[in-house]
């Protein structure tokens, strides 16, 4: 698992997620990449059936709220639930989001 990285306009500052050419305030071209750590899962959806796969087996998917402000979708693990702060990596360019466990 590695850190999930997002753009920041150098011009703004507004960040985004996914990647994109141009920032969509400003029109800048110039990003910083900064490392998303955590977010707050804000929805929770199942996703039952996946064209062209046949062994799919569900998977949850979550509408996160970063601490940077900007919402991603991440795949999440059975225990999430709404509400809960998950740790935010990439698996192969894919964000996915773990439960923190209580320290
Ligand atoms: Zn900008």
């Amino acid at each position: 698992m590695e850190k999930l990285f997002i753009q920041k306009c150098s011009k703004c500052n507004k960040c985004t997620f996914p990647k994109k050419y141009f920032c969509s305030d400003c029109g800048g071209t110039e990003f910083d990449m900064i490392s998303i750590n955590e977010g707050k899962v804000q929805e929770i959806s199942v996703i039952r059936h996946m064209l062209g796969q046949k062994d799919w087996t569900p998977r949850k998917i979550a509408n996160i709220e970063t601490t940077l402000g900007v919402y991603i979708t991440a795949g999440i693990e059975d225990t999430a639930k709404v509400g809960d702060m998950l740790e935010i990596y990439s698996d192969n360019g894919a964000p996915v989001g773990k439960v923190i466990k209580e320290r």
